[in-house]
Protein backbone atom coordinates (compact mmCIF):
# COMPACT_ATOMS: atom_id res chain seq x y z
CA UNK A 1 0.00 0.00 0.00
CA UNK A 2 1.34 3.51 -0.57
CA UNK A 3 0.68 6.83 1.01
CA UNK A 4 1.41 8.78 -1.63
CA UNK A 5 -1.27 11.21 -2.01
CA UNK A 6 -2.25 12.42 -5.76
CA UNK A 7 -2.95 15.28 -6.95
CA UNK A 8 -3.79 16.28 -11.04
CA UNK A 9 -3.82 19.49 -12.14
CA UNK A 10 -4.03 20.92 -15.68
CA UNK A 11 -2.75 24.55 -16.07
CA UNK A 12 -2.71 26.54 -18.43
CA UNK A 13 0.50 26.68 -20.81
CA UNK A 14 1.50 30.19 -19.69
CA UNK A 15 1.17 28.72 -15.84
CA UNK A 16 3.07 25.32 -16.79
CA UNK A 17 5.94 27.72 -17.88
CA UNK A 18 6.03 29.31 -14.60
CA UNK A 19 5.81 26.31 -13.02
CA UNK A 20 8.32 24.31 -15.15
CA UNK A 21 10.77 26.98 -15.02
CA UNK A 22 12.10 25.95 -11.30
CA UNK A 23 12.68 22.75 -12.26
CA UNK A 24 14.46 22.94 -15.37
CA UNK A 25 16.51 19.39 -15.86
CA UNK A 26 18.75 20.06 -18.14
CA UNK A 27 20.57 22.95 -19.96
CA UNK A 28 20.30 25.65 -17.57
CA UNK A 29 23.73 27.38 -18.50
CA UNK A 30 22.66 27.44 -22.53
CA UNK A 31 20.94 29.57 -24.66
CA UNK A 32 16.99 29.48 -24.30
CA UNK A 33 14.81 27.64 -26.81
CA UNK A 34 14.70 29.05 -30.55
CA UNK A 35 11.07 28.01 -32.63
CA UNK A 36 12.43 25.53 -35.31
CA UNK A 37 13.54 26.67 -38.54
CA UNK A 38 11.86 26.93 -41.82
CA UNK A 39 14.91 26.32 -43.71
CA UNK A 40 17.57 24.07 -43.17
CA UNK A 41 21.19 24.68 -42.53
CA UNK A 42 24.01 21.44 -42.58
CA UNK A 43 25.11 19.86 -41.45
CA UNK A 44 23.20 19.63 -38.36
CA UNK A 45 22.62 17.25 -35.35
CA UNK A 46 19.73 17.25 -33.35
CA UNK A 47 18.64 14.82 -30.33
CA UNK A 48 16.31 14.98 -27.28
CA UNK A 49 16.86 17.55 -24.70
CA UNK A 50 19.37 14.81 -22.62
CA UNK A 51 21.95 15.16 -25.43
CA UNK A 52 22.25 18.99 -25.51
CA UNK A 53 26.08 18.44 -23.67
CA UNK A 54 27.66 15.85 -25.77
CA UNK A 55 26.24 17.53 -29.35
CA UNK A 56 29.38 18.86 -29.85
CA UNK A 57 30.92 15.54 -30.00
CA UNK A 58 28.79 14.44 -33.20
CA UNK A 59 29.10 18.08 -34.68
CA UNK A 60 33.16 17.66 -34.85
CA UNK A 61 33.03 14.38 -36.72
CA UNK A 62 29.88 15.78 -39.26
CA UNK A 63 32.67 19.24 -39.77
CA UNK A 64 35.47 16.97 -40.25
CA UNK A 65 33.23 15.49 -43.27
CA UNK A 66 33.12 11.95 -41.09
CA UNK A 67 30.59 9.80 -41.15
CA UNK A 68 26.76 10.44 -40.33
CA UNK A 69 26.27 7.47 -38.33
CA UNK A 70 29.37 7.89 -36.36
CA UNK A 71 28.75 11.34 -35.42
CA UNK A 72 24.95 10.11 -33.72
CA UNK A 73 26.89 7.32 -32.17
CA UNK A 74 29.56 9.75 -30.62
CA UNK A 75 26.69 11.68 -28.79
CA UNK A 76 24.88 9.00 -27.27
CA UNK A 77 27.52 6.92 -26.51
CA UNK A 78 28.59 9.89 -24.36
CA UNK A 79 25.09 9.85 -22.58
CA UNK A 80 25.04 5.83 -22.57
CA UNK A 81 28.41 6.80 -20.26
CA UNK A 82 27.42 9.48 -18.04
CA UNK A 83 25.90 8.00 -14.47
CA UNK A 84 24.29 10.94 -14.07
CA UNK A 85 21.39 10.30 -17.05
CA UNK A 86 19.48 7.87 -14.97
CA UNK A 87 17.14 7.02 -18.53
CA UNK A 88 20.09 5.76 -20.74
CA UNK A 89 22.75 3.26 -20.58
CA UNK A 90 24.91 2.93 -17.32
CA UNK A 91 23.20 4.48 -14.47
CA UNK A 92 19.33 3.62 -16.03
CA UNK A 93 16.78 2.82 -14.13
CA UNK A 94 16.28 -0.72 -14.13
CA UNK A 95 14.25 -3.20 -14.42
CA UNK A 96 11.50 -4.75 -11.57
CA UNK A 97 14.06 -7.08 -10.87
CA UNK A 98 16.80 -4.50 -10.65
CA UNK A 99 18.24 -5.13 -13.49
CA UNK A 100 19.34 -2.81 -15.74
CA UNK A 101 18.04 -4.07 -19.85
CA UNK A 102 19.08 -1.62 -22.46
CA UNK A 103 17.24 -1.15 -26.20
CA UNK A 104 19.08 0.42 -29.13
CA UNK A 105 19.06 0.57 -32.93
CA UNK A 106 21.15 2.68 -36.00
CA UNK A 107 20.19 3.28 -39.53
CA UNK A 108 22.71 4.42 -41.89
CA UNK A 109 20.68 6.33 -44.25
CA UNK A 110 24.00 6.31 -47.23
CA UNK A 111 23.87 2.40 -47.31
CA UNK A 112 20.44 1.93 -46.34
CA UNK A 113 20.93 -0.38 -43.49
CA UNK A 114 19.74 -1.23 -39.46
CA UNK A 115 20.95 -2.94 -37.17
CA UNK A 116 19.13 -3.08 -33.39
CA UNK A 117 19.48 -4.73 -30.05
CA UNK A 118 17.18 -5.51 -27.14
CA UNK A 119 16.63 -6.56 -23.28
CA UNK A 120 20.42 -6.21 -23.10
CA UNK A 121 22.17 -6.79 -19.82
CA UNK A 122 25.71 -5.51 -18.73
CA UNK A 123 26.52 -3.69 -21.78
CA UNK A 124 26.70 -0.06 -21.67
CA UNK A 125 27.11 0.97 -25.06
CA UNK A 126 24.11 -0.74 -26.61
CA UNK A 127 23.91 1.92 -29.81
CA UNK A 128 27.50 0.74 -30.70
CA UNK A 129 26.54 -2.58 -30.16
CA UNK A 130 23.29 -2.22 -32.50
CA UNK A 131 25.88 -0.91 -34.94
CA UNK A 132 27.85 -3.93 -34.71
CA UNK A 133 24.44 -5.94 -35.38
CA UNK A 134 24.65 -4.47 -38.52
CA UNK A 135 28.25 -4.14 -39.57
CA UNK A 136 28.92 -8.06 -38.29
CA UNK A 137 26.08 -9.82 -38.60
CA UNK A 138 23.74 -10.97 -41.63
CA UNK A 139 20.68 -10.36 -38.79
CA UNK A 140 19.18 -6.85 -37.93
CA UNK A 141 18.14 -7.43 -34.12
CA UNK A 142 19.42 -9.51 -31.57
CA UNK A 143 17.69 -9.83 -28.01
CA UNK A 144 18.21 -10.98 -24.12
CA UNK A 145 21.41 -13.37 -23.42
CA UNK A 146 22.24 -13.46 -27.38
CA UNK A 147 22.75 -10.07 -27.49
CA UNK A 148 24.88 -10.18 -24.68
CA UNK A 149 27.24 -12.75 -25.61
CA UNK A 150 27.31 -11.60 -29.16
CA UNK A 151 28.48 -8.48 -27.52
CA UNK A 152 31.33 -10.48 -25.17
CA UNK A 153 32.57 -11.65 -28.40
CA UNK A 154 32.74 -8.84 -29.75
CA UNK A 155 35.16 -7.30 -27.51
CA UNK A 156 32.05 -5.23 -25.91
CA UNK A 157 32.90 -5.46 -21.47
CA UNK A 158 30.78 -6.55 -19.30
CA UNK A 159 30.01 -4.41 -16.54
CA UNK A 160 27.42 -3.62 -13.78
CA UNK A 161 25.11 -0.92 -15.44
CA UNK A 162 23.29 -0.36 -12.17
CA UNK A 163 24.92 3.28 -9.59
CA UNK A 164 24.48 3.54 -6.17
CA UNK A 165 21.86 6.07 -7.14
CA UNK A 166 19.98 4.10 -9.44
CA UNK A 167 20.30 0.92 -6.74
CA UNK A 168 19.12 3.09 -3.89
CA UNK A 169 15.79 4.13 -6.42
CA UNK A 170 15.12 1.07 -6.87
CA UNK A 171 14.79 -0.37 -3.42
CA UNK A 172 12.72 2.69 -2.81
CA UNK A 173 10.65 1.53 -5.70
CA UNK A 174 10.79 -1.68 -4.25
CA UNK A 175 9.63 -0.90 -0.74
CA UNK A 176 7.26 1.10 -1.65
CA UNK A 177 5.23 -1.45 -3.84
CA UNK A 178 6.41 -5.08 -1.89
CA UNK A 179 6.03 -5.56 1.94
CA UNK A 180 8.34 -8.18 1.60
CA UNK A 181 11.26 -5.90 1.20
CA UNK A 182 10.66 -4.06 4.10
CA UNK A 183 11.52 -4.59 7.74
CA UNK A 184 9.63 -7.40 9.14
CA UNK A 185 6.78 -7.34 11.89
CA UNK A 186 9.13 -9.01 14.17
CA UNK A 187 12.10 -6.49 13.31
CA UNK A 188 13.09 -4.08 15.56
CA UNK A 189 13.05 -1.93 12.91
CA UNK A 190 9.64 -3.00 11.73
CA UNK A 191 7.81 0.11 10.98
CA UNK A 192 3.94 0.95 9.81
CA UNK A 193 4.40 1.29 6.30
CA UNK A 194 5.23 4.64 5.58
CA UNK A 195 6.87 5.08 2.32
CA UNK A 196 8.48 8.51 2.68
CA UNK A 197 10.03 8.04 6.49
CA UNK A 198 11.63 4.54 4.45
CA UNK A 199 13.06 6.33 1.14
CA UNK A 200 14.98 8.71 3.85
CA UNK A 201 16.30 5.75 6.10
CA UNK A 202 17.44 4.62 2.54
CA UNK A 203 18.96 7.64 1.90
CA UNK A 204 21.04 7.85 5.33
CA UNK A 205 23.83 10.18 4.30
CA UNK A 206 24.19 13.87 3.05
CA UNK A 207 25.44 12.60 -0.65
CA UNK A 208 22.51 10.27 -1.32
CA UNK A 209 19.67 13.04 0.82
CA UNK A 210 20.21 15.19 -2.29
CA UNK A 211 18.51 12.03 -4.59
CA UNK A 212 15.81 12.34 -2.30
CA UNK A 213 13.46 14.10 -4.17
CA UNK A 214 14.27 12.64 -7.42
CA UNK A 215 14.11 8.86 -6.37
CA UNK A 216 10.54 10.19 -5.07
CA UNK A 217 9.46 11.23 -8.47
CA UNK A 218 10.94 8.26 -10.26
CA UNK A 219 9.38 6.24 -7.64
CA UNK A 220 5.72 7.99 -7.79
CA UNK A 221 5.73 7.95 -11.65
CA UNK A 222 8.05 5.46 -13.31
CA UNK A 223 10.04 7.34 -15.47
CA UNK A 224 10.39 6.54 -19.16
CA UNK A 225 13.79 8.49 -21.11
CA UNK A 226 16.14 7.79 -23.96
CA UNK A 227 18.24 9.32 -26.08
CA UNK A 228 17.44 9.38 -29.94
CA UNK A 229 19.66 11.56 -32.02
CA UNK A 230 20.26 12.52 -35.94
CA UNK A 231 22.36 13.97 -38.07
CA UNK A 232 22.30 15.25 -41.67
CA UNK A 233 26.44 16.23 -43.09
CA UNK A 234 26.96 18.97 -45.75
CA UNK A 235 26.58 16.31 -48.46
CA UNK A 236 22.93 15.82 -47.27
CA UNK A 237 23.46 12.48 -45.85
CA UNK A 238 21.43 11.38 -42.64
CA UNK A 239 21.99 8.61 -39.95
CA UNK A 240 20.15 8.22 -36.49
CA UNK A 241 20.04 6.12 -32.96
CA UNK A 242 17.90 6.13 -30.21
CA UNK A 243 19.09 3.95 -27.06
CA UNK A 244 17.12 3.78 -23.61
CA UNK A 245 17.10 1.43 -20.13
CA UNK A 246 13.35 1.79 -21.48
CA UNK A 247 10.89 2.28 -18.82
CA UNK A 248 11.86 2.19 -14.99
CA UNK A 249 10.61 -0.96 -12.86
CA UNK A 250 9.85 -2.71 -16.06
CA UNK A 251 8.55 -6.00 -16.52
CA UNK A 252 11.89 -8.30 -16.95
CA UNK A 253 11.98 -8.91 -21.49
CA UNK A 254 9.97 -5.89 -21.72
CA UNK A 255 11.13 -3.87 -24.96
CA UNK A 256 10.08 -0.30 -25.91
CA UNK A 257 9.61 1.61 -29.17
CA UNK A 258 13.83 2.06 -29.24
CA UNK A 259 14.99 -0.46 -30.70
CA UNK A 260 11.97 -1.44 -33.06
CA UNK A 261 12.55 0.06 -36.80
CA UNK A 262 10.16 2.16 -38.08
CA UNK A 263 8.91 2.96 -34.33
CA UNK A 264 11.68 4.54 -32.50
CA UNK A 265 13.85 5.14 -35.58
CA UNK A 266 13.45 5.33 -39.01
CA UNK A 267 15.89 6.79 -41.40
CA UNK A 268 15.33 6.93 -45.74
CA UNK A 269 18.45 8.63 -47.02
CA UNK A 270 15.74 10.22 -49.56
CA UNK A 271 13.90 11.96 -47.16
CA UNK A 272 15.04 12.30 -43.47
CA UNK A 273 14.85 10.59 -40.73
CA UNK A 274 12.23 10.55 -37.29
CA UNK A 275 12.40 9.11 -33.87
CA UNK A 276 10.92 9.27 -30.33
CA UNK A 277 11.32 9.29 -26.47
CA UNK A 278 8.43 8.44 -24.31
CA UNK A 279 6.02 5.80 -24.08
CA UNK A 280 7.09 3.27 -26.29
CA UNK A 281 4.20 0.99 -26.21
CA UNK A 282 1.91 4.19 -27.57
CA UNK A 283 4.67 4.84 -30.54
CA UNK A 284 4.70 1.06 -31.71
CA UNK A 285 1.26 1.23 -32.46
CA UNK A 286 1.37 3.93 -34.67
CA UNK A 287 4.69 3.15 -36.00
CA UNK A 288 5.83 6.92 -35.49
CA UNK A 289 8.83 6.77 -37.06
CA UNK A 290 8.20 5.48 -40.16
CA UNK A 291 4.81 7.61 -40.07
CA UNK A 292 6.89 10.99 -39.64
CA UNK A 293 9.34 10.23 -42.53
CA UNK A 294 6.48 9.23 -45.16
CA UNK A 295 4.77 12.41 -44.40
CA UNK A 296 7.76 14.21 -44.65
CA UNK A 297 8.13 12.12 -47.93
CA UNK A 298 4.99 13.90 -49.19
CA UNK A 299 5.95 17.30 -48.48
CA UNK A 300 5.10 18.02 -44.81
CA UNK A 301 7.52 19.77 -42.80
CA UNK A 302 9.19 18.02 -39.87
CA UNK A 303 7.07 19.85 -37.05
CA UNK A 304 3.37 18.82 -38.46
CA UNK A 305 4.57 15.33 -39.25
CA UNK A 306 5.76 15.20 -35.64
CA UNK A 307 2.50 16.43 -34.33
CA UNK A 308 0.39 14.28 -36.83
CA UNK A 309 2.38 11.29 -35.13
CA UNK A 310 0.84 12.65 -32.14
CA UNK A 311 -2.87 13.07 -33.57
CA UNK A 312 -2.54 8.93 -34.48
CA UNK A 313 -1.55 8.26 -30.72
CA UNK A 314 -3.92 10.48 -29.50
CA UNK A 315 -6.76 9.16 -31.79
CA UNK A 316 -5.81 5.52 -30.30
CA UNK A 317 -7.70 6.86 -26.94
CA UNK A 318 -10.21 9.07 -29.23
CA UNK A 319 -8.48 12.00 -27.68
CA UNK A 320 -9.69 11.24 -24.33
CA UNK A 321 -7.02 12.87 -21.65
CA UNK A 322 -8.07 11.37 -18.97
CA UNK A 323 -5.76 8.62 -19.92
CA UNK A 324 -3.68 9.98 -22.51
CA UNK A 325 -2.56 12.37 -19.46
CA UNK A 326 -0.95 9.75 -18.20
CA UNK A 327 1.95 9.46 -20.33
CA UNK A 328 3.69 11.89 -22.20
CA UNK A 329 5.74 11.09 -25.71
CA UNK A 330 7.86 13.20 -28.25
CA UNK A 331 8.80 12.88 -31.33
CA UNK A 332 11.73 14.48 -33.66
CA UNK A 333 12.21 14.72 -36.81
CA UNK A 334 15.55 15.98 -39.41
CA UNK A 335 14.73 16.44 -43.46
CA UNK A 336 17.83 15.60 -45.62
CA UNK A 337 18.19 19.51 -46.57
CA UNK A 338 18.71 20.26 -42.54
CA UNK A 339 14.93 21.28 -41.50
CA UNK A 340 13.91 20.16 -38.01
CA UNK A 341 11.17 19.97 -35.66
CA UNK A 342 9.68 18.16 -32.91
CA UNK A 343 6.65 17.79 -30.82
CA UNK A 344 5.30 16.66 -27.83
CA UNK A 345 1.81 15.43 -26.03
CA UNK A 346 1.67 18.14 -23.66
CA UNK A 347 3.80 21.49 -23.48
CA UNK A 348 4.95 20.62 -19.92
CA UNK A 349 4.87 17.14 -17.94
CA UNK A 350 5.06 16.38 -14.29
CA UNK A 351 8.41 18.29 -13.26
CA UNK A 352 9.54 18.82 -16.57
CA UNK A 353 10.15 22.26 -18.27
CA UNK A 354 8.45 23.32 -20.85
CA UNK A 355 8.77 20.86 -23.96
CA UNK A 356 12.17 21.03 -25.63
CA UNK A 357 14.93 19.95 -27.48
CA UNK A 358 18.85 20.18 -28.38
CA UNK A 359 19.81 21.59 -31.82
CA UNK A 360 23.82 21.67 -33.37
CA UNK A 361 23.96 23.42 -36.65
CA UNK A 362 27.04 26.20 -35.11
CA UNK A 363 26.49 26.47 -31.78
CA UNK A 364 24.26 23.57 -29.10
CA UNK A 365 21.00 25.12 -28.51
CA UNK A 366 17.46 24.41 -27.06
CA UNK A 367 14.73 24.81 -29.54
CA UNK A 368 11.09 24.51 -28.21
CA UNK A 369 8.75 21.36 -29.51
CA UNK A 370 5.06 22.08 -31.24
CA UNK A 371 2.97 20.29 -28.67
CA UNK A 372 -0.24 18.18 -29.38
CA UNK A 373 -1.79 19.88 -26.35
CA UNK A 374 -1.04 23.01 -25.07
CA UNK A 375 -1.34 22.19 -21.59
CA UNK A 376 0.77 21.45 -18.32
CA UNK A 377 0.15 18.29 -16.70
CA UNK A 378 1.24 18.06 -12.68
CA UNK A 379 0.77 14.90 -10.55
CA UNK A 380 2.27 14.42 -7.23
N1 LIG B 1 10.66 5.08 -25.44
C1 LIG B 1 11.33 4.38 -24.37
C2 LIG B 1 10.63 3.13 -24.09
O1 LIG B 1 9.41 3.09 -24.16
C3 LIG B 1 11.42 5.12 -23.13
C4 LIG B 1 11.52 6.61 -23.23
O2 LIG B 1 11.82 7.14 -24.24
O3 LIG B 1 11.29 7.32 -22.28
O4 LIG B 1 11.28 2.18 -23.70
Amino acid sequence: MNNWTRRRFFLTSLTGSLVAGAGKLFASSLPSADAAPASGKRPVIISSLNGLKYLDRGMDILKKGGDTLDAVLATVSAVEDDPEDTSVGYGGLPNEDGEVELDACVMHGPTRRAGSVASVRRIKNVARLAKTVMDRTNHLMLVGPGATRFAVDEGFEETNLLTERSRLAWLAWKAKTAENWRPGLDSPEWKDPDDSKKMSQLFDTPEKQVWLAWARQVVAHPPTGTINCLAVNEKGEISGTTTTSGLAWKIAGRVGDSPIIGAGLYVDGDVGGAGSTGRGEENIKIAGGHTIVEMMRKGMNPTDACLEALHRVARNYNHDKKRLRKFHIFFYALNKDGVHGSAALWNNHYDKSPAEYAVHDGSPRTARCASLYDETVIED
